[in-house]
């Protein structure tokens, strides 16, 4: 039993095989959980189910495992804060969307993906086209199907990420916590998650980074404390756009069937985070002693699939 009081987590979506760069953020998860002696949590986000691609959930906990990083709770080995997988928990997530409704944080919304972007001229980021707040006072045309949103009251929350600094979002609009196909939104599943998990620290790409402030809103809203954020800088290919299977052979596996060592591997994303020298192969384990979360490389790094002979 891990003695201290970390908790933090691995949550994979299974649409394809491990590659370079998720490897790299769950590395970082691995070593800070490891760090802190606490303990690690694999959940499967198979929300969406046609997202989810037979087989992928397998082969990413093999790849996990062959690349040298373990977990104490997850989906083979249960643990008190199953079910493990996304597709099990919507009790949980049903019962977080009716305390937000009785606490009076969402209103229905009739307004289709397409009105959305029409009606916002603001560029779009990570989050999509801004919501102009259409029903927030009231559905604008019954018979549609609804949507389900969270109102969200400015200022959007500020908060301070271990790698970034203190961020301030750019957008503060209402977001779907319940979408028009019945189907629970991300940011809703993975704060009640992350709530009831009891995960102190979260580690992952920092293409959530916009996410956040949405997510902290949340937490407040169900009086769950949040936890610490720690969003770790993509790989990009060689273009500078977030590397890709159309980049070529990234997956973790494809390394494998080419004889690739897992220490190659884990040294060289260990190298690119700055936690030792490039051209030295390592095992998350064997890491541990150099890894210092404070001076972690926070530039995003290009890689071609080639990258590691
Ligand atoms: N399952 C998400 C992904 O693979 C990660 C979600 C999160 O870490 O909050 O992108």
């Amino acid at each position: 039993m891990a003695a201290s009081g970390y908790r933090g987590r691995l949550a994979p979506s299974p649409t394809g095989r491990l590659h370079l760069g998720i490897a790299r953020t769950f590395l970082v998860a691995w070593l800070r959980a490891r760090g802190a002696g606490g303990t690690l949590v694999l959940r499967v986000e198979d929300l969406d189910p046609p997202r989810v691609i037979a087989g992928a959930e397998a082969s990413i906990r093999q790849d996990l495992e062959w690349l040298g990083m373990d977990w104490d709770e997850g989906p083979e080995f249960g643990g008190p804060h199953g079910p493990y997988h996304q597709s099990q928990r919507t009790e949980h997530y049903r019962r977080a969307l009716q305390r937000l409704r009785q606490d009076g944080h969402l209103f229905d919304c009739s307004c289709s993906r397409r009105e959305v972007a029409a009606a916002s001229n603001a560029p779009h980021g990570e989050l999509g086209p801004r919501y102009p707040g259409t029903c927030r006072s009231g559905v604008q045309r019954p018979g549609q199907p609804i949507s389900i949103r969270f109102r969200m009251s400015p200022p959007a929350p500020v908060f301070e990420d271990g790698l970034h600094g203190t961020i301030t979002a750019d957008v503060c609009d209402d977001f779907i916590v319940r979408r028009s196909d019945g189907l629970f939104a991300y940011q809703l599943a993975v704060v009640a998650d992350d709530a009831e998990m009891g995960i102190t620290e979260v580690v992952r790409g920092d293409d959530l980074l916009s996410s956040t402030p949405r997510q902290l809103a949340l937490f407040d809203a169900l009086g769950a404390a949040p936890p610490r954020f720690f969003h770790i800088p993509l790989v990009l290919g060689p273009d500078g756009k977030r590397l890709a299977k159309r980049h070529g052979a990234i997956a973790i596996g494809a390394y494998r069937e080419r004889g690739v060592a897992p220490e190659q591997i884990v040294g060289a994303l260990a190298a690119t985070l700055g936690i030792i020298p490039p051209g030295e192969g390592a095992t998350p384990r064997e890491l541990l002693t150099a890894f210092d979360a404070s001076t972690l490389e926070i530039h995003p790094v290009r890689v071609s699939p080639d990258w590691i002979p």
